[in-house]
C-alpha cells in the first residue's frame, strides 16, 4: 500500500520536476511544508552483533507522512529533496532528530548504542557538514562516539578529495564512519584504502541471493574478507532468512541488519527494543 502511495507521490513530483520553475518551488515547497508541520519522522532499525547476540548499533530512516498521499518511501523523495537542495534541510533535521531521541533515551537510564545516520552527498559540504556535526552534539549532549554517519560508496567516489578531508574530521571528533550500499557504486576496492571508514555496510542486493546464488555468496564472503583485511567492521543489509545470515556468519560478518532480526521501530518501540534487550 505504502509502496503504491510512493510510486503516485513520485510521478506527482517527478512531473512537477520536468516541467517549469515554478512547479519546482512547488515540490520545494511540499517538502518545507512536510518539514515544519511534522510530517516527516523517523523510524529505527536495530543492527545486531552475532558473536555476543547483542544490540550493537541502529540506523534512522526517515519517513513522510503525507495528509492526502499517505506514507512516501524516502526512496521517491530523497531524490527528490537532493535535486531541489532541500536535502540541507531535511539532513540536518535528521541529524538533529537522532541525536535527541538517542539522548532521550540515554536520559531515561537505556544503554544507547550507536546511532547512524544516512547523509547525502550535498550535505558534505567543506565548512558546513562538520561545523553542523559539532554543534548538532553540542546542543543534545549525545556523546560523539555514540553517532554513526553513513554515505554511499559512490558518492563518496564522485569528490573523494573533498570527502576525505570532510571524513577526516568527523573521525577527528569522534564520529563513527560507515560506507552504505557497498558493492553496487563502481569504486575500486583498493580506493577504499584512502577512507577513514569504521564500517562497511554490504548491500541488500547482495544478501537476497544467498545461499542459493553461488556468485552472491562468492561476492559476499570476498567482501567481508576484504573489510577484514582493512579493519573495517562489517554490517550486512537486508537480512530476511535464518539461511542468509547463517551465510553471512559463516563468511565472518559481525553485525546484520533486517527483517530476520526487526523491522524499523517507532522511537517508542525501539525505546522497549532496547529495554528488553539490555535487561
Ligand atoms: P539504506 O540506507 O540502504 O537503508 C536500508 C533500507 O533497507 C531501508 O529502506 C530499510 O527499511 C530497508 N531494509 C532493512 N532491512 C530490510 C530487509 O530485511 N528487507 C528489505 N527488503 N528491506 C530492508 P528505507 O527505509 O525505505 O530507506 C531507503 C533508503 O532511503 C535508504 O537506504 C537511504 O539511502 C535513504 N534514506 C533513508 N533515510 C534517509 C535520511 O534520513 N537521509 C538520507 N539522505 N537518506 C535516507
Ligand atoms: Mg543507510
Ligand atoms: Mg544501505
Ligand atoms: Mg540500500
Amino acid at each position: 500500500r505504502a509502496k503504491d502511495m510512493g510510486k503516485n507521490a513520485y510521478q506527482f513530483f517527478a512531473q512537477d520536476m520536468n516541467s517549469t520553475n515554478t512547479q519546482q518551488f512547488s515540490v520545494q515547497a511540499a517538502l518545507r511544508f512536510a518539514l515544519e508541520r511534522e510530517q516527516l519522522y523517523l523510524m529505527f532499525q536495530p543492527q545486531m552483533n552475532l558473536a555476543t547476540g547483542q544490540l550493537c548499533g541502529m540506523e534512522c530512516l526517515i519517513r513522510w507522512q503525507h495528509p492526502e498521499m499517505g506514507a512516501i518511501s524516502p526512496v521517491e523523495f530523497i531524490p527528490i529533496a537532493e535535486e531541489t537542495g532541500m536535502i540541507l534541510q531535511i539532513g540536518h533535521w535528521v541529524l538533529q532528530r537522532a541525536c535527541q531521541v538517542a539522548q532521550g533515551w540515554r536520559e531515561q537510564g537505556l544503554q544507547v548504542p550507536k546511532i547512524a545516520v544516512n547523509l547525502s552527498v550535498r550535505q558534505f559540504k567543506p565548512g558546513i557538514l562538520v561545523e553542523q556535526v559539532a554543534t548538532v552534539l553540542a546542543e543534545t549532549g549525545l556523546p560523539p562516539y555514540l553517532l554513526e554517519l553513513e554515505v554511499t560508496e559512490s558518492l563518496i567516489m564522485r569528490r573523494i578529495n573533498e570527502a576525505v578531508e570532510i571524513m577526516n574530521d568527523l573521525k577527528a571528533m569522534g564520529v563513527s564512519l560507515a560506507i552504505d550500499d557497498f558493492g553496487t557504486g563502481y569504486s575500486s576496492l583498493s580506493q577504499l584504502k584512502y577512507l577513514p571508514l569504521d564500517i562497511l555496510k554490504i548491500d541488500r542486493s547482495f544478501v537476497e541471493g544467498l545461499p542459493a546464488s553461488s556468485d552472491d555468496t562468492a561476492i559476499a564472503q570476498s567482501i567481508v574478507a576484504m573489510a577484514k583485511k582493512l579493519g573495517l567492521s562489517v554490517v550486512a543489509e537486508g537480512v530476511e532468512t535464518l539461511e542468509q545470515m547463517q551465510t553471512l556468519r559463516d563468511a565472518g560478518c559481525d553485525m546484520m541488519q533486517g527483517y530476520y532480526y526487526a523491522k524499523p521501530l517507532s522511537e517508542i518501540e525501539m525505546g522497549q527494543f532496547i529495554e528488553r534487550v539490555s535487561a
